[in-house]
């Protein structure tokens, strides 16, 4: 039997609680199942179509990473047959939450399968500059330096944050897979439409790839000198690493991290030293700070990028696909010759 406990201690794609599997009985009911978030859970409204009751915990433009569940948000798991989550530790309350509420449906970690990105502090300034070669160093990171800095950064912020970086939805790579888990755990909590949850799956991929080609093509058309950006949170280490992209942030890789004047001020004088052309702001966080840097740094706000939530329905990113394609169009426009 598996504890609640250790499907948050192993990051198991699916647990199955209990074997009540939803009866495939006469009049077909929509199965209640609960996504974290509102990237998540268009995914998984794209996928469960008419065969889900969906309800997202952190909707539109909400921040995941300083969420406080209600007592609506308990009464949905409880009820919930499924419950997605991104793991990687981004929902830092969903422990508590999914035991609160008794939780005894399947648990989807949508990130299982996907290679993580090590957390890692951007701020350490480096001579040359290699911060790609640094990248793709990540697996031979002996586990000393990797703790050093972990600690590091602890004492940093003043709080716990996970060894990885949890924005993995930034990848389009990163979503086909999400989609595979979606649709598998539907299918195994809701055997009788499966061959739906796969149709699905199948056209939001197709859909996915054909993005994926155009965000290729005005991602690889970027000048070589315009490859740095700057946002207010650091959630693009996915797309980052896909690109060929700098993201450099003041804050960490958590909204709950506090950001201190050296932090702003070792940003300013890189910025003013690498000519960084354009800053960004992003949909969930507060912006003033990005203003500041603006303003002192001449650098432009290139537009708004949307990291963490997806904007409300008459907004540009409304949906995963749209959001990916925003970001994508917003950089190029910002940064394209
Ligand atoms: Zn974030």
């Amino acid at each position: 039997m598996t504890s609640l406990r250790s499907v948050f201690a192993s990051a198991t794609a699916i647990v199955t609680f209990s074997l009540t599997v939803p009866t495939v009985s006469w009049a077909e009911q929509p199965i209640p199942v609960v996504a974290t978030f509102s990237i998540l859970g268009d995914m998984v409204e794209r996928i469960g179509g008419e065969h889900i009751a969906l309800t997202t915990l952190v909707g539109p433009d909400g921040d995941t990473h300083v969420y406080q569940p209600t007592p609506k948000a308990a009464r949905s798991v409880a009820e919930a047959d499924v419950l997605f989550m991104n793991g990687l530790e981004f929902e830092g309350w969903l422990e508590r939450l999914a035991e609160a509420a008794s939780f005894n449906g399947a648990m989807v970690v949508a990130t299982n399968g996907i290679v993580p990105i090590a957390f890692e502090e951007h701020e350490d300034e480096h001579e040359e500059h290699d911060e790609h070669e640094e990248h793709e160093e990540h697996d031979d990171h002996d586990d000393h330096e990797e703790h050093d800095e972990h600690e590091e950064h602890d004492e940093h912020a003043g709080h716990d944050h996970g060894t990885f970086d949890p924005h993995a939805w930034q990848s389009l790579d990163n979503a086909v897979i999400y989609a595979n888990n979606i649709a598998a755990g539907l299918a195994q909590a809701d055997p009788a439409n499966a061959s739906a949850y796969y149709i699905n799956r199948a056209v939001f991929v197709d859909q996915i790839v054909a993005l994926k080609s155009d965000v290729d093509a005005m991602m690889g058309a970027l000048p070589a000198d315009k490859r740095t950006v700057v946002t207010p949170h650091d959630a693009f280490g996915y797309f980052a690493a896909a690109y060929d992209l700098t993201f450099e942030a003041p804050q960490g890789m958590s909204t709950e991290s506090e950001v201190s004047a050296a932090d702003v001020a070792a940003l300013i004088t890189q910025i003013r030293r690498d000519s960084i052309s354009a800053v960004f702001i992003e949909s969930i966080t507060d912006n003033r700070m990005m203003e500041q840097i603006a303003n002192e740094t001449g650098a432009t706000i290139g537009g708004t990028l949307y990291s963490d939530a997806l904007s409300g329905e008459t907004g540009p990113a409304s949906t995963y696909l749209d959001m990916i394609r925003h970001n994508a169009t917003t950089l190029s426009d910002a940064l394209g010759s």
